[in-house]
């Protein structure tokens, strides 16, 4: 193989190789997508990459280079191809498409094309301004991708928009070639080095791009099935086995740092009545209605979970159980504050709770719920709608009834 064997690289050939090259991109995004219905952008970047294959046919087919029209059709399939790419990402990241970039870019590539058939025949100028809108629409791209980036989604997000600086670079690596060749020497198919290894290099970065958006998809599901894994799925609280989880690493922190950890226990007073007399979608109504207010009654780094059916559970880092007391108070009074309108009917409940802290009881997970739990069934047996600390039910399990919070 002469040394020289890039140069010989054929640019037609090159550019059916671009056209197929996205029709199977354009079919593996649709497929990618085929389950992933909740998480948008995915169709926008397939129809992207068919828009763009479709765009290299036309260049493909036209044999005549002077065949200016098909040349504008081409440029503005595959300018509005690039374009929807950015929409995707858009829609990827926050979930809203926003049509007017692509439409701006389908207007200005075809006008711009047009302006270059009838008033100034120029092919250089043509591929310098074509080339650089191209170059506009990858930084554009880029820039969507590397601002605001989701921890988890860094690295894919990195990885994509790295081509999309690459392929501008590019661009205006071509713009630059172009304008200092001298005038009539170049065209679309010219056989200079540098036109087909554009389209070479071009086929690669396609395909890097569709796997960056691969990879931000199959990132996201992962993420958000993590996210699924770790909550319930009718309130959106913590579920038992991320408290758990939560717990083993809490202890640890407080077993280095000497810290209290401090636990709640919270059940909802006569949540069956709730269910018999109004119907379980009231039920859970009024779980959710809880759920949504307790992390505004508690902390922002207090673990709220649902422990079990109208149970729920808080952890509350380096906390001692009369702060934890001073909170759940708190909660118990705005939940019982609430009233929940469902079905034509204003539904009012209330909770008790048990609070214990690791002081007495020592950085024994088990052994915090069970205190916890027991004062909670204290503060029922007292009438419920209260707040009973473990370390004083314990210390009077002789003498009571002992009320330490009355309701309001
Ligand atoms: P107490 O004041 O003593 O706590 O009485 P209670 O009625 O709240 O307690 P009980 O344990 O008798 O009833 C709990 C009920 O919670 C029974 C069960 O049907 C209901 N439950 C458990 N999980 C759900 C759920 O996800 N949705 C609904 N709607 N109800 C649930
Ligand atoms: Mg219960
Ligand atoms: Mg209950």
């Amino acid at each position: 193989m002469p040394d020289h064997a890039a140069m010989n690289l054929d640019p037609r050939t090159m550019i059916v190789m671009m056209s197929v090259l996205s029709l199977s991109f354009s079919g593996l995004l649709a497929l990618a997508g085929l389950h992933a219905d909740n998480i948008r952008g995915i169709r926008l970047w397939a129809l992207a990459s068919l828009l763009i294959s479709v765009g290299f046919s036309a260049a493909y087919i036209m044999f005549e280079p002077g065949d200016g029209w098909l040349i504008t059709g081409s440029a503005t399939l595959v300018g509005t191809g690039m374009s929807l790419q950015y929409t995707g990402i858009q829609a990827f990241k926050t979930g809203g498409c926003d049509w007017r970039f692509p439409c701006l870019i389908a207007v200005w590539m075809f006008a711009q094309n047009a302006w270059f058939n009838s008033i100034h025949p120029d092919v250089q100028a043509r591929i310098i301004a074509n080339s650089s809108l191209m170059a506009v629409i990858n930084v554009v791209c880029a820039r969507a991708l590397l601002i605001r980036i989701e921890s988890p989604l860094r690295t894919a997000y990195w990885f994509t928009g790295g081509v999309f600086v690459t392929q501008a670079c590019m661009m205006l690596a071509r713009v630059v070639w172009v304008y200092r060749a001298p005038p009539g020497t170049y065209g679309l198919y010219t056989q200079a080095p540098f036109n087909p290894a554009l389209f070479f290099i071009s086929s690669l970065t396609q395909l890097f791009v569709t796997f960056g958006f691969v990879l931000m998809l199959n990132y996201r599901l992962a993420t958000d099935l993590h996210k699924l894994a770790l909550r319930d799925g009718l309130t959106g609280a913590l579920n038992r086995r991320c408290l758990e989880d939560e717990a083993v690493h809490l202890l640890a922190r407080c077993r280095r740092t000497g810290e209290t950890l401090a636990v709640m226990m919270i059940d909802i007073d006569h949540f069956k009545a709730i269910n018999d007399q109004y119907g379980h979608p009231a039920g859970d109504e009024t779980l959710r209605r809880l759920a949504a207010i307790a992390p505004v009654s508690l902390r922002g780094d207090d673990y709220f979970a649902r422990y079990g059916g109208e149970e729920f559970c808080v952890l509350l880092p380096a906390t001692g159980e009369t702060e934890a007391f001073a909170l759940a108070e708190r909660l118990r009074k705005n939940y019982a504050a609430t009233t929940i309108e469902f079905g034509g009917h204003g539904l009012c409940s209330t909770v008790s709770i048990g609070v214990a802290d690791s002081s007495r009881l020592g950085l024994d997970f088990a052994a915090l719920v069970a205190a916890a739990d027991q004062a909670m069934y204290r503060a029922k047996q007292e009438g419920r709608n209260r707040v009973v600390r473990y370390s004083i039910c314990s210390d009077n399990m002789r003498t009571f009834p002992l009320t330490l919070s009355q309701p309001t």
